[in-house]
């Protein structure tokens, strides 16, 4: 008995320590908490708190950008005096919209791979030279792009000091291997520039980039839009089509479509290859409008594409509303069509691809401060929006331009290449006001790349950026045959 009366007690008073210390306990938590979120932050930003002048802070070096050849285009060093870190771009301007720049939460590049320049993987142990303690510095992963520095290089001399974009992508993958805006800017001087940059019309502004960004009227390259749209609607009948070209034609006797001169009788080829604006007048009116939207769509209009850099939505407003001035307007690429000089490379990737249409990358690895692979970044199918058969077709009229149309002068000796022209005003009261456009693929019989270049100012006419596009392949088939 008198030990149970014992135990009874001892029970009792362990009873009461446990409830002390509970009670210790949860208050200790509440103050725990109280202090990370409300006394913490005070004292760390105390000036009474000596930590902050010893302790380095510990940030991750931003890591580097490189070309697919592993040519440096943007990397983080420390200034002479060893005080900061300076961000660097080793080509100046040659990459410039497409890197893009660091400040300012990051354009480009710069802003599209910040995850990855900023996420430290791997870092080493150096002493502070104040202090002498130990502590981690850590490098960010680096980023390899698709873009080939000497295709950048050969697009950029090409374009020289004209207005526009140039997009060069390969065919069968869809990585972006060169990406041109003009005019230009160094980004190695933004500190000096920035506010004269900010300070530009949007129409002259260099930060934007015109490539990815620059939404246009199509002109006659979207013939080849509204050439598969047909194609579709009438796959036993289209090499039936012949029309008679005056020089205009008038429909209604309201609305008058005009071409550069009569082009006489011609088939649904000669259409494409002389840029019969009164054919696909014609053609236009002739297809039922919500298949011809649907097409339009598939190839990636009226729809958002993520590609890691700042890019607009090519936009396609035609539907079984629109006036039948509207219907062939947009069919030879005026009236409210936009698009991209990106979205108009794809589109003859995709033919140049077989109908495929893959999606356009910029990334192709990313890789910790010792050189390891830690994410690659696959070809993707973005959509098929014809067949082989419609694909070969197209290729096959493209090559007429070259051959028997507006582009001839593309040619380079050697070598072959399919195209399509356009010229698309875009002031009507100023018919001298227009863009010329040339997109294409090359070579015709093996596509490896595909092209779009667009010039804005100058331009009465496409001759201009045919040029681009001739001086450009040239230029390519010798880089490809000192590499082979
Ligand atoms: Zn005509």
């Amino acid at each position: 008995m008198q030990r149970r009366g014992v135990r009874k007690i001892r029970n009792r008073e362990t009873n009461i320590i446990s409830y002390v210390f509970v009670v210790l306990f949860l208050v200790m938590i509440v103050y725990l908490g109280y202090f990370s979120v409300v006394v913490a932050p005070s004292i760390e930003d105390s000036v009474y708190n000596q930590r902050i002048e010893r302790e380095p802070v510990i940030e991750v070096r931003r890591g580097s950008i490189y070309s697919s050849d592993g040519a440096v285009l943007a990397q983080t060093v420390l200034s002479e005096d060893s005080t900061e870190e300076v961000r660097q771009y080793p080509f100046g301007s040659l990459f410039a919209q497409t890197v893009g720049m660091a400040r300012g939460g990051g354009s480009g590049l710069e802003g599209g791979t910040d995850e990855y320049l900023t996420r430290s993987t791997s870092g080493v142990d150096v002493a502070d030279p104040m202090s002498g303690d130990i502590y981690e510095e850590q490098y960010g992963d680096s980023v390899y792009t698709t873009l080939d520095e000497s295709l950048q290089q050969a697009a950029v001399n090409q374009m020289g000091d004209q207005k526009g974009a140039m997009v060069v992508m390969d065919v069968s993958t869809g990585k972006i291997l060169a990406m041109v805006s003009n005019p230009s800017y160094d980004p190695n001087t933004a500190s000096e520039n920035m506010q004269d940059w900010l300070n530009l019309s949007s129409t002259d502004s260099v930060l934007v980039n015109r490539a990815t960004q620059g939404l246009y009227p199509p002109g006659s390259t979207f013939k080849m839009v509204t050439a598969l749209a047909y194609l579709q609607q009438n796959p036993d009948t289209w090499s039936d089509f012949s029309y008679n070209c005056t020089g205009e034609l008038t429909v209604d006797g309201a609305t008058t479509v005009r071409c550069t001169h009569a082009h006489g009788k011609v088939n649904f080829e000669m259409a494409i290859a002389d840029s019969c604006n009164c054919a696909f007048s014609l053609i236009g009116l002739s297809l039922d409008p919500t298949a011809y939207r649907d097409t339009v769509l598939s190839l990636g209009f009226n729809q958002d594409l993520d590609i890691g850099i700042e890019n607009s939505t090519p936009t396609f407003l035609l539907d079984a509303t629109s006036s039948k001035a509207d219907v062939m307007r947009t069919s030879f690429g005026q009236g409210s069509t936009s698009i991209t000089p990106l979205e108009n490379c794809m589109i003859a990737a995709t033919i140049a691809n077989g109908g495929v249409e893959m999606k356009p990358y910029l990334i192709d690895h990313v890789v910790d401060s010792d050189g390891n692979i830690l994410e690659t970044f696959s070809p993707e199918v973005y959509n098929t929006p014809m067949t082989e058969e419609q694909a070969q077709l197209l290729g096959k009229f493209m090559r007429s331009v070259v051959t028997k149309g507006t582009g001839g002068g593309v040619n380079v000796q050697g070598y072959t290449c399919a195209v399509k022209t356009g010229s698309a005003q875009y002031d009507d009261s100023n018919p001298n006001a227009v863009r010329a456009w040339t997109i294409g693929f090359a070579p015709y019989e093996n596509p490896q790349i595909a092209f779009a270049v667009v010039l804005e100012d100058n331009a009465t006419e496409s001759t201009p950026s045919v040029r681009v596009v001739r001086d450009f392949l040239y230029d390519y088939f010798s880089i490809t045959a000192s590499r082979s």
